[in-house]
């Protein structure tokens, strides 16, 4: 990656996004040391996966500045391919190749984009899916596993590009109730282990246990922000309400 001055991963600094004449961020700052977990909640459209996709590129912004990984965002000329290998991303809905065992599916990104070799690559798939906990899935194909499994492959499958962060955007939202505790208990792993990450969660009690830092946006600012004890003491009517429909 890119130096950095310092070991932010992330920094946002008085960060807009707009949508034409609809502004979706309005001036949002808050940083991502490395190795630290930042958690987003709030409610729906106050600007969660917006603020994601502004880090890994897949929107700009239109004022401040945003630092990711040693790149100034804010400035033309971003290379985009260049900071997606540093990021890794993990949407709600997994996507992954159904006519592709799950070793393929991991090694497929890695051997294009990094041009590894079939035998580094599957190395690299062996490794990841262990650390996901899915040792003996890696021939099985996607319809074999339950929508946990395969959400934890497509975890593994953002691991296998090595990435400096991971961004989680609800990612157990689609999976039946049973299932989102597998895939928590990976994302929780995957912190212990030193992980920087942001995630977009609507489990207060996994952000509560897991984070670094809570950040509640509302209406596309950051409205309240702490630790999780900040969840016992709100100290805005939205927080409150938001925290006592959803808990
Ligand atoms: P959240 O993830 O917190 O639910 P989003 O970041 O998805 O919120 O959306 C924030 C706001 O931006 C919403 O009002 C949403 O309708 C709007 N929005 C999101 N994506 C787009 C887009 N591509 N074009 C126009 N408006 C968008
Ligand atoms: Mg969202």
């Amino acid at each position: 990656m890119a130096s950095t001055a310092n070991s932010n991963i992330v920094e946002f600094h008085n960060v807009r996004k707009l949508y034409g004449e609809l502004e979706v961020l309005k001036g949002v700052s808050f940083s991502v040391p490395k190795g630290s977990v930042v958690a987003l909640i709030g409610r729906s459209g106050s600007g969660k996966s917006t603020a994601l996709r502004c880090v890994n590129g897949l929107e700009a912004i239109q004022g401040g500045e945003l630092h990711v990984c040693g790149r100034r965002l804010h400035e033309p000329n971003v290379d985009l391919r260049a900071l997606r290998k540093d990021v890794g991303i993990v949407f709600q809905s997994y996507n992954l190749f159904p006519h592709k065992t799950v070793e393929e599916n991991i090694t497929l990104s890695p051997r294009l984009t990094k041009r590894l070799s079939k035998a580094h690559a599957r190395e690299i798939a062996e490794r990841v899916l262990a650390e996901v906990g899915l040792s003996d899935k890696a021939k099985s194909y996607p319809e074999q596993l339950s929508g946990g499994q395969q959400q934890r492959v497509a975890i593994a499958r953002s691991l296998a590009m090595e990435p400096e962060l991971m961004l989680f955007d609800e990612v157990t939202s689609a999976l039946d109730p049973e299932l989102t505790g597998e895939v928590l208990k990976t994302i929780e792993s995957l912190a212990k282990a030193g992980m920087t990450m942001i995630l977009v969660t609507h489990e207060m009690s996994f952000a509560k246990r897991v984070a670094n830092q809570i950040i509640f946006m509302h209406q596309g600012v950051i409205w309240e922000t702490g630790d999780g004890t900040m969840f016992d003491a709100p100290r805005t009517p939205e927080l409150r309400n938001f925290v006592s429909n959803g808990l």
